[in-house]
């Protein structure tokens, strides 16, 4: 018997629920660097925390059954997981990524992974046909879907095939939408990537990453990884994941209604230029994202007619926080040009349509009524004096 999603998210599949001796329900923190062995030669199976931790993989074994991965591997943040998941390649290995990915993915790649001999071509991956920029040396494509922050939608199917007739690697960072919304590797992927810290914790309270895969030789060399580099997540931090993918599923749907109310407010909105978000009828990613996703997500992005009434938003509302994150119970503004993109270069990120206009939302499970009277106090107080905001 398959269990459904939501009973998954609390007891994983069934196999991984055989009960402790004591009955507790909540899975115990296991807050140990280290373990007795019985005698020379033996192991309980657990010998030190930077290899095993029972709270780590009870947590794995979670997300590897919403992800529908053999294997799901959990690192101290989402960084931690993408960095670990690029020593598998090696130096002369090219990569090609989407240009809209998170901002610390292409800091990552640009600058660490460049170093270490591995080159990179960013294309817009909803647009462009792929296939052109594969060589000799490709070994993987790397997208993001839908993209951070424009939102554009990629066809994961399409990307799976041109991925498995050049035998390439193909990696999805399915942070937006969630296991909830979106399976990349039931899409054709090999590889899925989570920043945990955002829908799987959910409470804007813990950093996690995750790497997840069906290919049991990718998750032979991240084992092997984990345990030399060393950044896996702390027990404690594990039991708090494990606790916030229990009310997954009511907490996507409900942030998912309130951005879709966010939405039709703002497309009501004269000071409002543009609405990204995919669940908008017509829009780049409708179709697509409608074809391979359950949902459209909570996340939207928005622009605005000038830098200064975008300026003077994250100024004076007054219950949503302006700061950097997505995926939490916390509506949360971010403002991409100077912070979750600050190190892409301008040109590139004038290129993607992050202007300084342009505003990220990430709709939390408060009251929307109670969101969209701030957004729109914020907007109508703005009365285009601009000094102010330069
Ligand atoms: C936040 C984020 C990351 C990085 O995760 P951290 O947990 O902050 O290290 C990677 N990808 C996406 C899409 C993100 O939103």
């Amino acid at each position: 018997m398959e269990l459904e999603f939501a009973t998954r998210c609390i007891y994983g599949n069934k196999e991984t629920f055989e009960k402790e001796s004591t009955g507790t329900i909540s899975f115990p923190i296991y807050q140990t660097a280290t373990y007795a062995h019985p005698e020379v030669g033996q192991s309980t199976g657990f010998d030190y925390s930077r290899l095993q931790n029972p709270t780590r993989e009870q947590l794995e074994k979670v997300v590897a059954s919403l992800e529908k991965g053999i294997d799901a591997l959990a690192f101290s943040s989402g960084m931690a997981a993408i960095t670990a998941l690029m020593e598998i390649f090696k130096p002369g290995d090219h990569i090609i990524t989407d240009a809209d990915l998170y901002g610390g993915s292409i800091r990552l790649f640009d600058n660490i992974s460049e170093k270490n001999g591995i080159t990179f071509s960013h294309v817009d991956c909803s647009k462009v046909d792929v296939e052109e920029y594969i060589t000799k040396d490709t070994k993987a494509i790397f997208i993001e879907t839908p993209t951070n922050p424009m939102m554009n939608v990629v066809d994961i199917r399409k990307i799976a095939a041109i991925a498995k007739e050049h035998d390439l690697i193909l990696i999805v960072d399915n942070t937006f939408l969630s296991p909830y919304f979106q399976n990349p590797l039931e899409l054709g992927a090999d590889v899925v990537v989570h920043s945990g810290t955002k829908y799987l914790g959910g409470h804007n309270d813990t950093l996690s990453g995750f790497v997840v895969t069906n290919v049991q030789e990718i998750s032979d060399k991240l084992r092997f990884i984990i345990k030399t580099v060393g950044s896996g997540l702390a027990p404690f931090d594990s039991w708090l994941i494990l606790r916030g993918i229990k009310t997954l599923p009511i907490r996507m749907e409900k942030a998912q209604e309130n951005a879709q109310a966010i939405v039709k407010y703002l497309l009501s909105e004269p000071k409002v230029k543009n609405v990204y978000y995919p669940g908008i009828e017509g829009s780049q990613g409708y179709e697509i994202c409608k074809s391979q996703a359950r949902g459209f997500g909570a996340m939207l992005t928005f622009e605005v007619e000038s830098k200064h009434l975008a300026k003077h938003i994250l100024k004076y509302t007054r219950l949503i926080p302006f700061a950097e994150s997505l995926g939490g119970v916390e509506t949360l503004l971010t403002y991409p040009c100077t912070q979750t993109h600050a190190d892409v270069p301008e040109e590139v990120r004038i290129a993607n349509g992050i202007t300084d206009c342009v505003l990220r939302l990430s709709a939390g499970i408060e009251d929307s009524k109670d969101l969209i009277a701030d957004l729109k106090e914020a907007i109508d107080s703005y009365d285009g004096y601009q000094r102010l905001y330069i």
